[in-house]
């Protein structure tokens, strides 16, 4: 799924092509689409002829800021932002949820799985949707990384997936932050060293900056805002290879479930 690198790679795409373009049009191709978002077309359509302001992320959410109203994207396990895609592949036509004209561009969103959301909410009741986001990944401070850690008793892995405490990492990047650190996943918060905490805490941001420059990771159907895929999947250590030789000291890459998610680790080199 898209991961705080993609979802940062898309805003900006979208930034530098359609950053205070007026949206002249929207069509919904799937009217469950909607549906499920808990939002009417008549809502929706108030956004026409309004001005696109600025493009934020927080965690793996984007943030469309328009005059007096915020249009926000969660993509869920598969959703695609593809500006100007033309036409579109016949096998995606069915996953082709919405479309939206600002002046020259046209921005598609695509979905195969359906897993994705949108919300549309009044730019002055914005912090509330915020606030039920953790602090994001890339931008939280280190003191609070910290206290995080120590707070909870959660095993590492739970806690840096849980999107209300920190947000923006999703398997991929848990796994190879994790890797990189030397901490098995298995590890209860609150039972790391300063040592560890900070390393931990550098590891996370260079990699996540690392994938953005990469333009993230294409593992299965991931585009960027131009369709393109990404390349940090050619950098990654552990995710999805299971059973191969660690690169770091050969023992068999272990496989398990932690709260239900698949989980890839050294068994030797994370303690
Ligand atoms: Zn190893």
């Amino acid at each position: 799924m898209p991961e705080l690198p993609e979802v940062e790679t898309i805003r900006r795409d979208l930034t530098s092509r359609i950053l205070n373009k007026t949206l002249n049009e929207i069509s919904v191709l799937h009217k469950n689409f909607l549906t499920k978002s808990k939002i009417s077309l008549t809502e929706l359509l108030t956004l026409k002829g309004k001005k696109l302001l600025s493009l934020e992320r927080k965690g793996k959410y984007l943030f469309l800021n328009f005059e007096e109203k915020t249009l926000i994207f969660h993509l869920g396990l598969t959703g695609a932002l593809i500006l100007d895609l033309h036409p579109i592949p016949e096998n995606l036509k069915k996953h082709h949820l919405l479309t939206m004209t600002f002046e020259q561009n046209t921005l598609h969103y695509i979905d195969i799985r359906k897993f994705g959301k949108i919300y549309l909410i009044d730019s002055l009741k914005i912090s509330f949707f915020l606030n039920r986001i953790g602090p994001d990944a890339l931008q939280i401070e280190f003191e609070k990384f910290r206290e995080l850690l120590q707070k909870h008793n959660l095993k590492i892995k739970t806690l840096l997936l849980n999107q209300r405490l920190i947000s923006g990492l999703g398997n991929i990047y848990t796994d190879e932050v994790l890797f990189r650190a030397k901490i098995n996943p298995e590890r209860l918060s609150n039972t790391l060293s300063e040592e560890e905490i900070k390393s931990l805490y550098e590891i996370m941001k260079s990699l996540l900056k690392e994938a953005i420059l990469l333009r993230g990771s294409s593992v299965k159907n991931y585009v960027d805002g131009e369709g393109k895929r990404g390349k940090f999947q050619e950098r990654h250590l552990v995710y999805g290879k299971k059973g191969r030789p660690c690169p770091e000291c050969g023992t068999p890459l272990q496989y398990k479930k932690i709260n239900q998610r698949g989980t890839v680790f050294c068994p030797n080199c994370q303690k």
